[in-house]
């Protein structure tokens, strides 16, 4: 096996507090063709494209086009039929896949948990495979369910079935990440979940991505989560052809043709609100206190911004529970805080178009931002939010893809 390929975790130990921030690797698809048995047209023809190291590419297109037989192929799941992979230098067409395989992270829809293994045994599985010994595989198991947001202690020895559609998936982000892989393969993964929790999955991935930067292929039919979450997307059609390979901000100011246009879809100002991160806006400040905080400090604090409610925090600043005036006038009542489970956060990778989604399923016209490791970083309110809007609107009077005067008519 060559140097270039080998695990950086197998040096990093399991330890450490937080995974080693490993960049990932270039990969480039050369002249890749699938053909499978009996069919009369290749299910990948001929692709060739580099997925730069550290990015999300997003690829994109309709169901049959060839999206997970070409993903497939990146970790010799499906052999090609003839083409070159190569993930950094080193041409993997002719590795053992099974060594291969260990080294790409892969997560699926569903997340492809073994219903019979507890949560720790499936996230700990490929680091058994790879012989870490007991002591490392545990702390590994326990750093990474908490990067993903679930309590260790808690869920640790669960089996899948007690665990949410949105758990079990980031059970299976966990377990993909195990081996601190340069490379993530992600097939749809958040295709079956409800939409406010495929929203937090989304935000919850790009700020690993930000600690980790992985080189993430990401498979998905839906547009917005492409332009969400891609730093390039890839537009495929039938046979996995390359229609289009840009930012999203390139392919949304220009489809290169009809076939993109239709994905890109209408409503030009709503997917602006998609590109636009909550990070990119000026955010405003809530009232803030720790748990433990004198309730009589608290509320002059909150009537200096003139706020009728504080929010608390606990000692890593992650946000706990909106707290009113009226509750501060009980002494202690700051004492012993619980977390609400109920209070809305975005991140300030969130687009402004979920920040507006929580607003209006909460009916609130402020919601939380979380930075790194979901510490508070301020409050967003719906008038930034229309105001970014009109900015966007006033800047671009014309609308680029307003149909063409029709053949004959006087210009
Ligand atoms: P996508 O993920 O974009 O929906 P796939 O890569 O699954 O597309 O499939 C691409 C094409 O290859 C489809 O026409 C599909 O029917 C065909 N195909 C996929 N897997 C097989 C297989 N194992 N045997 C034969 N044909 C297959
Ligand atoms: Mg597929």
């Amino acid at each position: 096996m060559s140097e270039t390929l080998q695990n950086p975790a197998g040096q990093a130990g399991g330890t450490s507090a937080s995974p080693a921030a490993v960049h990932g690797e270039q990969i480039v698809l050369d002249a890749v063709t699938k053909r499978y048995p009996r069919q009369a047209s290749p299910a990948v023809d001929n692709i060739s494209m580099t997925i730069p190291a550290g990015e999300i590419v997003m690829l994109v297109g309709p169901s049959g086009c060839g999206k997970t037989t070409t993903m497939k192929m990146i970790n010799r799941l499906i052999e090609p039929t003839s083409g070159r992979i190569l993930i950094g230098d080193e041409d993997v067409t002719d590795q053992n896949p099974n060594e291969l395989r260990r080294r790409i992270g892969y997560v699926i829809q569903g997340a492809g948990l073994f219903p019979h293994m507890t949560v720790g045994e499936n996230v700990g599985l490929v680091p058994g495979l790879l012989k870490w010994d007991k002591g490392r595989i545990r702390s590994r198991v326990d750093e990474l369910l908490e990067l993903v947001n679930l309590d260790p202690a808690q869920y640790r020895d669960r089996h899948p079935r007690e665990l949410s559609g949105g758990q079990q998936q980031r059970v299976g982000v966990a377990r993909g990440l195990a081996s601190d892989p340069p490379v993530l393969l992600m097939d749809e993964p958040f295709g079956a979940v409800d939409p406010i929790t495929r929203q937090r999955l989304q935000d919850e991935l790009l700020r690993l991505q930000e600690e980790l930067h992985k080189t993430i292929v990401f498979v998905t039919h839906d547009f917005d989560e492409a332009v969400k979450l891609g730093d390039r997307i890839a537009v495929l059609q039938v046979g996995s052809e390359l229609v289009q390979y840009d930012t999203p901000e390139q392919i949304l100011a220009h489809p290169a043709n009809e076939f993109v246009e239709g994905f890109v879809g209408e409503g030009a100002t709503l997917k602006q609100l998609t590109l636009t991160r909550v990070g990119d806006v000026e955010l405003d400040q809530a009232a803030v206190v720790h748990i433990g905080d004198s309730p009589a400090v608290a509320a002059d604090r909150a009537r200096a911004l003139g706020r009728e409610h504080v929010i608390v925090l606990d000692e890593r600043d992650r946000p706990q529970r909106w707290v009113s005036l009226r509750e501060l006038q009980r002494p202690g009542a700051l004492d012993q805080v619980r977390r609400d489970r109920e209070v809305e956060v975005v991140s300030l990778t969130s687009t402004l178009n979920d920040a507006l989604d929580v607003m209006l399923t909460s009916s609130h016209g402020v919601v939380l931002v979380t930075g790194p490791r979901n510490a508070y970083h301020g409050v967003i309110r719906v008038e930034t939010i229309m105001e970014a809007m009109q900015a966007q609107q006033a800047a671009e009077p014309e609308h680029p893809a307003t149909p063409e005067a029709p053949a004959g008519a006087p210009s």
